[in-house]
């Protein structure tokens, strides 16, 4: 037998009673402040996470105990308090003590119509959340009279077998017991831990006198927040009904009166000035001295106001970076601690358009949520469809089983992508991301039939080309039709409160930026710099494809060349776009990386286009891209490989790069580009590559006459480049890791493959995340330790950079300055969570 708690486990709330937010939660110890601000508060009792905890493992409370704090007997609610509002609980039980003798009494006081309707709201919740009795049973809409309440009791007795409990003693210790132990469910236990509640989160109740909003004079009920909690702003929102229950739910049109002046209708500030006076200066108190925007829940007895409770408002992203900054510019709360309220993957939803959260939502199927973000529009399942869907005006979500550099067009063109397979650095999200386009992948339950144009979805849902879906980039389902969203808001607050985490933060944030575009995108949101622009993406235009064709398809070194000076002034014209665009900041350019092959068709319709393009027999396309196929990709010719052994592309590169210093630096800010070698892991490969491009610089300056400086780096992306960092850095400014490939190969684990198999991964405990998510601090973050020391060891001024899909991650970038890391770079859509999480490790 449990020992009973008694009134030693719980605490009168007083100005001096011992209690804490840890001990009692969130709301007991607010009521506190309250009550130390001498606000009008009921009396409350607080019960201790402690003691709620022995009630639900079967102790009794001792319910009369608390019953001698009220001396006059009065109804009481009971409500919950864990130490964060968000993580839920039960709700609130109002009335308990309601029994025959008082609903005589009330009939009395407030006659027989309120009375009745506050008995029956009471065994209606008693009977379903305390009884669990099935709530068809105990129809809440049903019209107060005795007739309707004498059944009620009926039902209630036949299903219990027992009458309703008269006695307060019992009704409290049950309606304990049983929110104690809704605390302790699965459901709940489950729902809390998704926001972040640890597994042994506490609930604490409170058990407060009632006041009713009936009675003499002005009386009722009413809620008032101070803040819109869309927006932020501050302005007095909420509702008010006279003659109330208290705690009952406020709605438009039964009664409601809304507190400021509204042109739709009558207003508590017209009818009780003096009363929305007091209100008003209520929620200052709260701003000044609880340093929060709260929402008041308050009665109105003859015209004497009681403050029931008052909690933080809930509020959008976009509100919490507003009430951050408002705060710290009244001089509330210091700038520090407004950087340090702002969740910065919250910034994240303000980048981006988001799907309404009260909308509701017909889930075709859930994937990975690859970048976030919500878009909607007609269904296309190829690239070419995407952009004739974008010709004609059209919005659509381009489908594909995976995506390849061929559909670069068609994604841009697109509104969001879905594919089926992959995982977080997968093409389509590492472009997605990029590009801030929504992206979901490795949505595996999905079956596509290119032929019939269309997708069979989880319980045999079938879309066809034209249907509408709405992506939700940000939690990864894909939605039947096109819901309801919220717009995107850069707004005042959110570059003020940016502005203040640069002026704290020690690392560098620059972005992986491939375009033009890109580089605007990352200019806008205030990076530092270009930490890696992935050159191949420059030949994905279409004007470029063609010529890269051309250059795979050439047999001699001559042949190519001829070729690739065709793509020079191309590579030269982005060069110089993006320099001009980023005024002076670092670029750090990436010479080509991936395999060739990646350029070419698979399917025989696009090689029947190639042999037209190239005006080639059939055979001789299939024949050569035959010849370029590996068995592994990932591993073979690509990055460095490709420059030691066909040279004239870097070569190329280059020149390009040097021809757009030269220019962008005569009408702007002078530019000293960067020069990045991919996949290195010998230093050998480093010294080939860097006489060559010393000899490109030197013969362009011969040319030109201009001069100029470059700094050249190395891309550690292969574990022997970390271990032989010290070799490398003979040869190499920067060290930049490229973490994407160095957790693939790190792991043996395919970058386009694992995300078959990465959810039962994380499932089973074998990872405890995507190691392409979280950078992998154990074993990839090893390599980076010794890359970074034996880098040092072998210059000690070299520059140590992240650059991977990690960049913009809070344990990456808390790993990067632990080592001394100069710069993370992500994605530009990132940027600013970075720019946030990076002052928030510092402080
Ligand atoms: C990397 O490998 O971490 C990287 C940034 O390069 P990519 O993703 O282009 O291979
Ligand atoms: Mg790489």
């Amino acid at each position: 037998m449990q020992k009973v708690v008694t009134l030693k486990d719980m605490c009168v709330i007083t100005r001096t009673a011992p209690m804490a937010a840890e001990v009692h939660g969130g709301r007991a110890k607010c009521l506190q402040r309250l009550v130390r601000l001498d606000f009008p508060v009921p009396k409350t009792v607080a019960l201790s996470f402690d003691a709620v905890r022995r009630i639900a493992a079967g102790a009794p409370p001792d319910a009369a105990a608390i019953l001698r704090e009220f001396p006059t007997l009065p109804l009481l609610s009971v409500r919950p308090s864990s130490l964060n509002p968000d993580w839920g609980g039960p709700g609130a039980m109002l009335n308990i003590g309601m029994n025959a003798a008082k609903h005589e009494e009330l009939c009395a006081t407030i006659g027989e119509e309120l009375a009745t309707r506050l008995y029956m709201s009471f065994v209606q919740s008693y009977a379903i959340h305390v009884a669990r009795l099935d709530a068809d049973e105990f129809d809440a809409s049903a019209h107060p009279s005795i007739d309707n309440l004498n059944a009620m009791l009926s039902v209630y007795e036949a299903e219990m077998d027992a009458p309703f409990p008269q006695e307060a003693e019992t009704q409290l210790a049950e309606v304990l017991r049983s929110m104690a132990r809704a605390w302790d469910g699965t459901s709940a236990r489950l729902l809390r831990q998704a926001k972040g509640a640890p597994a042994d989160a506490g609930l604490g109740l409170v058990v407060q006198e009632m006041a009713l909003g009936i009675g003499p004079g002005e009386s009722g009920y009413g809620v008032i927040q101070f803040i819109d909690a869309g927006t932020g702003q501050r302005r007095v929102t909420g509702r008010y009904k006279a003659q109330a229950i208290s705690g009952e739910h406020l709605r438009d049109q039964d009664g409601t009166l809304y507190l400021t002046r509204d042109p739709r209708g009558a207003s508590l500030e017209e009818r009780c000035p003096d009363l929305f006076a007091q209100l008003v200066a209520f929620g200052e108190t709260c701003r000044q001295r609880l340093r929060e925007e709260m929402e008041v829940k308050f009665v109105v007895h003859d015209c004497e106001i009681m403050v029931l409770d008052a909690i933080r408002v809930q509020r959008s992203s976009r509100a919490a970076v507003r009430v951050a900054v408002d705060l710290a510019e009244d001089g509330i709360i210091p700038r520090e601690e407004a950087i340090m309220r702002v969740e910065p993957d919250a910034l994240s939803e303000l980048l981006h358009r988001q799907v309404d959260a009260s909308t509701e939502r017909d889930v075709i199927t859930k994937g990975i949520a690859a970048s976030p973000g919500a878009a909607a529009g007609r269904l296309v399942f190829s690239a070419y469809e995407a952009q004739a869907s974008a010709a004609r005006n059209e919005p659509c979500v381009l489908v594909r089983r995976e995506t390849t550099p061929e559909d670069i067009r068609g994604m841009h063109a697109a509104e969001a992508v879905v594919t089926v397979r992959g995982g977080i650095t997968s093409h389509a999200a590492v472009i997605g991301r990029g590009l801030g386009l929504p992206c979901v992948v490795g949505a595996d339950d999905l079956v596509i039939d290119e032929r019939k144009r269309q997708f069979k979805g989880p319980r045999g849902r079938i879309f066809t080309e034209g249907d509408i879906v709405t992506v939700d980039g940000t939690t990864g389902q894909i939605l039947n039709g096109q819901v309801r969203m919220v717009e995107a808001a850069l707004d005042e607050a959110f570059q003020t409160l940016l502005s203040w985490a640069d002026a704290l933060r020690d690392i560098g944030i620059r972005a992986n930026a491939d375009t033009p575009a890109d580089a605007q995108s990352a200019r806008n949101f205030m990076a530092q710099g270009i930490g890696l622009c992935r050159t191949e993406h420059m030949f994905f235009e279409s004007d470029r494809v063609n010529l890269m064709h051309e250059m795979i398809f050439s047999d001699t070194p001559e042949g190519r060349a001829a070729v690739l000076d065709r793509l020079l002034p191309l590579q030269r014209a982005d060069f110089t776009e993006v320099f001009r665009i980023m005024e002076g900041l670092p670029v750090c350019i990436r010479l080509f990386d991936p395999p060739l092959h990646e350029f070419l068709p698979s399917g025989k319709p696009g090689m029947r286009d190639l042999a037209d393009v190239l005006d080639l027999p059939l055979s001789q396309v299939v024949e050569r891209i035959e010849q370029l196929e590996e068995y592994n990709p990932m591993l073979g010719m690509r990055g460095v490989r490709l420059g030691v052994t066909v040279p004239e592309i870097y070569e190329m590169q280059a020149r390009a790069i040097f021809e757009a210093t030269i220019a962008a630096s005569q009408t702007g800010a002078p530019v000293v580009p960067e020069i990045m070698i991919p996949l290195v892991s010998a230093m050998r490969e480093v010294e080939l590559v860097q006489g060559r491009i010393d000899a490109v610089a030197a013969a362009v300056r011969a040319e030109t006459g201009a001069d100029f400086d470059y700094r050249l780096g190395v891309m550690v992306e292969t574990p022997r480049a970390a271990l032989r960092a010290a070799d490398i850095a003979q040869h190499a400014a920067f060290l930049s890791f490229g973490t994407n490939d160095l957790t693939q190969m790190t792991y043996g684990l395919s970058r386009d493959d694992a995300g078959r198999f990465m959810s039962d991964y994380v499932r089973l405990g074998v990872y405890e995340e995507d190691p392409f998510h979280r950078l992998d601090l154990d074993g990839v973050g090893e390599l980076l330790r010794i890359g970074a020391e034996r880098g040092r060891q072998g210059r000690p001024d070299v520059t140590l950079a992240i650059c991977g899909e990690h960049g913009g991650d809070r344990s990456a970038i808390d790993f990067c300055r632990t080592n001394g890391f100069d710069y993370v770079s992500c994605s530009p859509f990132r940027v600013p969570v970075a720019r946030l999480s990076a002052a928030q490790l510092f402080l």
